[in-house]
């Protein structure tokens, strides 16, 4: 029996913060055959459109659009003073 693998982790050389990711998946699917009569969204959508091709052969399509977004835009107190001043004159 061969000596055991030394397990290799990954060494964290980078001491900055963790970096704040967040993401959004938009899904959307539907089928040729049925047309607008049957489309899907959220989640689930590409499961279901798979499935309804497995159940009934039609071609089925599916779109995902992907956002990622690293850190939060900063707020612009110029913005808002700018606001109160035409919520002033209002
Ligand atoms: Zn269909």
């Amino acid at each position: 029996m061969p000596p055991p693998v030394p397990m290799l982790h990954r060494i964290n050389t980078d001491h900055r913060p963790p970096r704040n990711t967040s993401s959004t998946r938009d899904v959307r699917a539907g089928c040729h055959v049925c047309g607008d009569a049957v489309r899907w969204s959220g989640p689930n959508a590409q499961g279901v459109a798979a499935r309804h091709h497995d159940a009934t052969g039609h071609a089925t399509w599916c779109e995902i659009a992907l956002s990622i977004a690293y850190g939060r835009p900063v707020a612009d107190d110029r913005q808002l003073d700018l606001e109160d001043a035409i919520g002033a004159v209002a």
